[in-house]
């Protein structure tokens, strides 16, 4: 990392730092990442402006934005679309979370990953040159380091990736580190290890179709939707045979994103960084701890491997709290599956069954 190693104090619930001047277009900010920040710079005071094509986002999940104006329904595909936005808006900065990101949809059709991933992160890059408007915070994923090296993966470990969906992850990271040099671009690539949870104060949720992650998908058997969650693998080297992932609440993820931003706002050129707690957990202690949470029995049967799911995926990230100076401070495994839980019951269907259709 070439950036300033400037630190952020930036304490959740009470920021010191100097928060935005100007509105943050969020692209892709109606997708479950994506809206709980949104959620979090709004009420940090951050002027925030959502584009989505809602393709996979819920509107749903921005209603107050849509309420205020502060929603446009474009595609990143249109770039006259994109230009106009930015005209008409005029954002300080970007924070860039619209992507496709299914490992297993990526290899059966990695023409829509390059498309959507790479082409449609070039016109928005190209209109934020456009327009003048320098920083983008991105969504990149642990998924650019492909198998681990070393565990815990550090910030530095080296990125080969094994899935198209995966490398169109770096693609875009270095797309970005090639626009840092030659243009007036400062961004920041946060690697999110296994995004799960829900909003504190409820209302915001995990919501795919399909869906394929774990968590979401124990929920759905302590919901009576789904008979059993279905283990795949119980012969990895690790103490119980099961995989390891390192969970991280989405409240968390939304934290280090307003940091990202204001670290690039304060004059910062680039960061690229973990965001994981250091701590991993297997499937069987997952859907033990839902159990737990639930109260709820969650059958469970173990079924063959998944392809290309490495025994273990943990973070030794240490940039993203020294500098951005961000801690996981709502990742502990029964506060995830607690909140994740609480937004399950409150809209057994997802955002279907929301009551705010407006
Ligand atoms: N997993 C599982 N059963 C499922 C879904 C996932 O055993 O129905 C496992 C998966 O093999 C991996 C872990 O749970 O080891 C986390 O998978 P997920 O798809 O949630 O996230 P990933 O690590 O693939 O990003």
């Amino acid at each position: 990392m070439s950036a300033e190693n400037k630190a952020v104090d930036l304490q959740a619930g009470g920021n010191k730092e100097p928060i935005p001047q100007g509105p943050v277009l969020v692209v892709g900010g109606a997708g479950y990442i994506g809206s709980h920040t949104v959620r979090q710079l709004d009420q940090a005071g951050v002027e925030v402006v959502v584009l989505d094509d809602l393709s996979t986002g819920h509107r749903e999940s921005i209603a107050d934005l849509d309420k205020r104006g502060a929603f446009e329904e474009v595609s990143l595909a249109d770039r006259t679309a994109v230009d106009d936005v930015f005209a008409r808006r005029k954002p300080v900065g970007v924070i860039h979370f619209a992507a496709k990101c299914y490992v297993g949809e990526s290899v059966e059709n990695p023409s829509k990953y390059y498309r959507e991933n790479v082409t449609y992160t070039w016109n928005l890059l190209e209109a934020m040159r456009t327009a003048h408007c320098r920083d983008i915070v991105f969504s990149s994923s642990c998924a650019t380091y492909g198998n681990p090296v070393e565990i815990p993966m550090t910030d530095n470990h080296p990125q080969d990736p094994i899935s198209p969906y995966g490398r169109t992850k770096l693609h875009m990271e270095h797309m970005m580190d090639d626009y840092a040099r030659a243009y007036d671009i400062r961004f920041a690539a946060l690697r999110y290890f296994n995004a799960a949870g829900a909003a504190l104060a409820g209302g915001l949720g995990e919501d795919h179709h399909p869906e394929t992650h774990l968590i979401p998908l124990i929920l759905q058997v302590a919901q009576g939707k789904r008979e059993e969650i279905l283990i795949f693998g119980d012969d990895y080297d690790t103490p119980d045979g099961t995989c390891i992932r390192d969970y991280i609440h989405v409240e968390d993820l939304g934290d280090a994103h307003l940091r990202a931003l204001s670290f690039l706002q304060s004059g910062s050129e680039r960061i690229a960084c973990n965001l994981g707690t250091g701590h991993g957990y297997s499937v069987q202690e997952v859907i033990q701890a839902a159990r737990d949470v639930t109260q709820h029995a969650i059958p469970a049967r173990i079924v063959g491997r998944r392809a290309g799911d490495p025994p273990r995926l943990v973070s030794g990230g240490t940039i993203a709290t020294e500098v951005l100076g961000w801690t996981a401070r709502h990742s502990q495994l029964r506060d995830i599956l607690r909140d994740a839980w609480a937004f399950h019951s409150k809209f057994p269907a997802g955002y279907a069954s929301s009551t705010d259709k407006s």
